[in-house]
């Protein structure tokens, strides 16, 4: 039976590792916090008190926390599905291969639920006899496996995703506030947004819950979201001549709301930009 060590249980990791328990691998946990690990722990995975602990015997080691400090904190070896900067992929690739060690970069999409029902994207950078030995402890994860290329690739795509993503939910909060504030009938506003040229799965579902201040469930937080898109500007501006004015423009407004809230979900943003002008501070 294959061994599985599965460090990071947060809001996605947590139903990860449940992936492989399922599957009928041997898992072994590590969390910074063990109170996450204790259903896991009941359903029969093994606590580690070490990340090296953890990866001890173990066939392969992956790794869902919350940014390249944690995970330079976690690693000694390689599937990192965290959202991680470019320059960390690359060094975090470079240390483990000067060890003989194979690195998966595998950065995901896919909110808690898909990632508890093995429904997530795998962004993977890898070679391709990498990616080949490590598929069978992909597989438990994933809906979709895209291969874009060499180690680094998936974060690359990533961080593309989840700074247009950052970008499209700051305008849907702006374009949202405006409407408000005009006095139009928003549930002609959402009508008109799911059925128009601007609607995108992203769109729709963030549309919907800021217009009603629904965030309950908070799955992707002001933090992540801001952490995702000041490394895509990082990367941005070393590929690009011009400023990406709006990955900047996305950061800082996600630099608000993590100010104010970091924990909260990143669509709290509407309360960000709603405030009405001549309105009290
Ligand atoms: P989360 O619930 O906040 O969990 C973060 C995890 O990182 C926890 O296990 C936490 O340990 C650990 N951690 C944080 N700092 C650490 C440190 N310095 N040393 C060791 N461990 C540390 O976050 P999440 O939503 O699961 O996200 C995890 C990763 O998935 C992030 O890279 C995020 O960008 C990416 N992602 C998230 C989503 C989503 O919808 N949430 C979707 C796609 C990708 P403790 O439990 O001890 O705090």
């Amino acid at each position: 039976m294959a061994r599985v060590a599965f460090i990071g249980l947060g809001r996605m990791g947590h139903g990860m590792a449940g992936r492989y328990l399922d599957n009928g691998f041997t898992v072994a946990v590590w969390n910074r916090s063990k109170a996450k690990a204790e259903d896991l722990i009941a359903r029969g995975a093994q606590w580690a008190h070490t990340p090296a602990a953890a990866a001890e015997g173990a066939d392969a080691i992956v790794s869902m926390v919350a940014d390249d400090e944690a995970s330079l904190a976690v690693w000694l070896l390689a599937i990192e599905c965290s959202t991680v900067s470019y320059r960390h992929a690359l060094d975090l690739s470079r240390e483990l291969r000067a060890r003989n060690l194979i690195y998966i970069d595998s950065p995901v999409t896919g909110l808690p639920d898909a990632a508890a029902a093995g429904k997530l994207t795998l962004l993977v950078g890898a070679d391709a006899a990498d990616l080949e030995a490590a598929r069978p402890f992909l597989a438990p994860l994933a809906a979709t496996i895209r291969h874009f290329g060499a180690v680094g690739s998936g974060t690359v795509y990533k961080l593309i995703n989840n700074l247009m993503g950052a970008i499209q939910i700051a305008g849907i909060a702006e374009g949202l506030a405006i409407a408000e504030q005009a006095g139009l009938d928003m549930k002609l506003v959402l009508e008109a947004i799911e059925t128009g040229v601007a609607a995108s799965p992203q769109v729709i579902r963030h549309s919907k819950r800021m217009a009603a201040r629904n965030f309950s469930g908070a799955t992707f937080t002001a933090a992540l979201r801001h952490k995702d898109a000041a490394y895509a500007v990082v990367l941005a501006e070393s590929l690009l001549c011009d400023a990406p004015l709006m990955g900047r423009a996305a950061v800082e407004a996600y630099a608000r709301a993590k100010a104010v809230a970091p924990d909260d979900d990143e669509g709290q943003m509407i309360e960000i930009v709603s405030r009405a002008k001549g309105a009290a501070t």
